[in-house]
């Protein structure tokens, strides 16, 4: 097998492909016409951000059989147009939560404590010790939107910090919440109550400026804010009147509404915001899990017909395919369907199975409607081959019924 890998990977990622028999072309920075030419002679393609997988690139591509995203984002692959020719998109979910969650925590010491602050004054030459008075961490509430991976591993740092911690997640069983020490609270309560807000939620019609002038008026007098998620959950315009008024202490962002951000944004003027060029992921250990983490992927899909963390496809045999694609597409379309209907969070799901189709190998059927059911709340954390454990870690009780 040929594998292109066309953006910067961990070279631990390439020794695992190669160690497999593979051959690797590493070959970054390719111009769009070099991309369109070189991918010819490649059976999977291995990409982060950078290298747009377009409708044209994966039509160039004759040979493709399986395009791997080292990282969870895949705003840059066109998985539709892979999709209708048959090629396997995977991404590999979960590598970067330790680092994002680690980030996150850091961006709260750092307001709270003023350290960029103090940094930039002394390396102006200043010695400003009373400028620079903070807000111990100890004690206080940490309210948290969104409760999956990242929310959950930033849940056990505050505790860390000795932090009370509650959260807000309606698409999360209660039960499993409490498991990890957090209060479960309704919104407007965590709004009130928390010392630190922290948002983890994907970016959804529901989440878009869910803080605002209205929601930052019930807040408490002081609160510090962070978005190391998506930009766009924390209206910009909003937070920089609430930061200028210091009804809100300090503001730490990793994300913004536009990337990169225009250098002459009123966020970046103010003393009291903290700010990062999106880089949560960045550490030399995720890129390290996300690289080993999508070779391991691709040799399970060559040697073993395993197509694990596949977003496009179920991990079934070449033979069953056929025969389920059909009602694989009806199965998500239902499940997207229910999710647009439902209102908080699920806590049970059954499939009833009629006819033709209670004779065909139904299990991936049931994992389709619940990927479709799961993927606008989880975005490219969920695939056809997590959704059960997934559904199952949520405290969602599936029934499948012939
Ligand atoms: P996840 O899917 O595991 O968790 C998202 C959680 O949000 C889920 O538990 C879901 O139930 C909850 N949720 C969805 N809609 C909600 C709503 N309206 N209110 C409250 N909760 C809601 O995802 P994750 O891996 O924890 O990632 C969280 C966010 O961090 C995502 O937006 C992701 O894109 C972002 N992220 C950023 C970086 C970075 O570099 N800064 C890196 C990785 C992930």
């Amino acid at each position: 097998m040929n594998i292109l890998v066309s953006d910067k990977l961990s070279t631990r990622g390439v020794e695992v492909l190669e160690h497999a028999g593979f051959t690797v072309g590493f070959k970054t920075k390719l111009s769009k016409e070099e991309l369109l030419k070189e991918i010819k002679d490649y059976e999977g393609l291995i990409v982060r951000s950078a290298t747009k997988v377009t409708k044209e690139v994966i039509e160039a591509g004759g040979r493709l059989r399986i395009i791997g995203r080292a990282g969870t984002g895949l705003d840059n692959v066109d998985t539709d147009a892979a999709t209708r020719r048959g090629i396997v998109v995977m991404n590999t979910p979960g590598g970067n939560t330790i680092t994002t969650a680690e980030h996150t925590m850091a961006m709260v010491v750092a307001m709270s404590r003023k350290i960029p602050q103090a940094t930039a004054s002394m390396k102006a030459g200043k010695w400003e010790k009373s400028k620079f008075m903070g807000v111990e961490l100890n004690n206080k509430t940490m309210g948290l939107v969104g409760l999956g991976q990242i929310g959950s591993h930033v849940t056990k740092l505050a505790q860390g910090h000795f932090m009370n911690v509650i959260g807000y997640d309606p698409y999360l069983a209660k039960d499993r919440a409490k498991q990890m020490g957090i209060e479960v609270v309704e919104l407007d309560e965590l709004f009130q109550r928390a010392d630190v807000i922290s948002v983890h939620t994907p970016l959804t019609n529901e989440t878009r400026g869910l803080i605002n002038t209205a929601t930052i008026k019930t807040m408490k007098d002081g609160v510090m804010i962070v978005n190391c998620a998506r930009g766009g959950i924390i209206n910009e315009q909003d937070l920089y009147e609430a930061l200028k008024s210091e009804k809100v202490f300090a503001a730490a962002f990793d994300v913004f509404e536009e990337e990169p951000i225009q250098a002459d944004h009123p966020l970046l003027t103010l003393d009291n915001f903290v700010c990062t060029p999106h880089i949560g992921a960045s550490t030399e250990e995720a890129q390290e899990n996300v690289a080993i983490g999508i070779a391991e992927q691709f040799v399970d899909y060559f040697k073993r017909g395993i197509a694990r963390g596949a977003v496009n496809v179920p991990s079934v045999s070449p033979e069953v395919l056929p025969q389920l694609q059909p009602y694989l597409v009806l199965a998500e379309r239902m499940g997207l369907f229910q999710a647009q209907l439902l209102e908080g969070g699920v806590k049970s799901v059954t499939v009833e199975y009629f006819g033709e189709v209670a004779g065909l190998t139904v299990a991936p059927l049931t994992t389709a409607v619940l990927r479709g059911l799961l993927a606008p709340i989880l975005e490219d954390v969920i695939n056809f081959v997590n959704a059960p454990v997934v559904a199952k870690d949520r405290g969602i009780e599936v029934k499948e019924v012939k």
